[in-house]
């Protein structure tokens, strides 16, 4: 099953495709949530009514909306795998050398909004290096701690793409990396979530990463040095990780910093971030040099105060 949050009708609706490829919402098959994250709360008990609700007929499809982030507001801050696959690392031992580490690297990424899959990524005017990271993205439905590797499964919601879209000079600029990768719009994500038991295997995914069709990063996530059953489980020791947590799990090689000259993103630039059944991202790049402010966002917020509450 796909879950989506979609733009109907001026206001965010949770929804779902089933194995007819349709799109429907949870509202017309009688289960009212209030967005994805309540939906995230309760998913092991609706599933079985959604899945049913998705069967051809019983629900009527949305035949007028506009695809949004599936998770327009995540719960808390976004956990990053950092240099998770092996050719990351060597493109970038030039600026931080992790050829010796053996340990996975985890950061923090400040989300106060996803950016949707077709949305603008903005270049800010003190940014001079912007990049970009396709990665699979892993969304939790329930809490866990201290959960085994074997324990992990039970544990994910699905999967998703994400771009953790990568400010370098601001992140190479303080000792850590929060600030570089948390500035708004550097989270695009979706289209969709596709659930848990329609991804047999997640460690045998392609993954890709196109700039106007330029193909920059193309691996496949058997690559991954952690995986994602090794990072929830290692995460969760000691540490409860809350139903909702978003885990990006780290980019392959291919990343414009790596490149000699890098070949970072300017403005009118296409990013497409793909992964093979789940879906893609494509996001243009602020077409100015400007700074952007609050009303930039205004029809968004709009909506999110209409429909999203809190
Ligand atoms: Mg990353």
């Amino acid at each position: 099953m796909k879950l989506y949050t979609i733009e109907t009708g001026n206001r965010l609706c949770v929804a779902a495709e089933g194995s007819d490829g349709k799109i429907r919402t949870l509202d017309s098959m009688g289960i009212e949530m209030r967005d994805m994250n309540d939906l995230i709360l309760h998913y092991d008990d609706l599933a079985p009514l959604i899945r049913r609700g998705t069967e051809s007929g019983k629900a009527p499809e949305e035949t007028d909306y506009i695809i949004k982030a599936p998770i327009p507001v995540p719960m808390q801050d976004v956990i990053c795998l950092g240099v998770n696959y092996r050719e990351h690392i060597e493109e970038t031992v030039d600026v931080v050398d992790f050829t010796g580490k053996t340990d996975a690297v985890y950061f923090s990424k400040r989300v106060n909004r996803s950016n949707d899959p077709y949305g603008m990524i903005p270049l800010y005017d003190f940014v001079d290096s912007l990049d970009y990271e396709a990665e699979l993205g892993v969304i939790l439905k329930n809490d866990a701690l201290n959960i085994s590797v074997e324990e992990a499964p039970d544990y994910i919601l699905g999967y998703t793409v994400i771009n953790d879209v990568s400010a370098r000079n601001v992140q190479m600029k303080h000792q850590q990396w929060y600030r570089g990768k948390s500035l708004d719009g550097y989270f695009p994500m979706g289209p969709c979530i596709v659930t848990a038991d329609e991804i047999e295997d997640p460690h045998a995914l392609d993954i890709a990463c196109f700039v106007n069709d330029e193909k920059r990063q193309h691996s496949n996530t058997s690559c991954m040095i952690t995986n994602v059953y090794e990072a929830v489980s290692e995460l969760s020791q000691g540490m409860t990780l809350k139903a909702g947590t978003i885990i990006a799990m780290g980019t392959p090689g291919g990343v414009a910093m790596g490149m000699n000259p890098p070949k970072y993103l300017k403005a009118g630039d296409t990013v497409r971030c793909v992964i093979k059944k789940i879906g893609e991202l494509e996001n243009h790049v602020g077409m100015e040099r400007r700074r952007y402010g609050k009303d930039d966002f205004k029809g968004d917020q709009k909506i999110s105060e209409t429909a999203l509450p809190g």
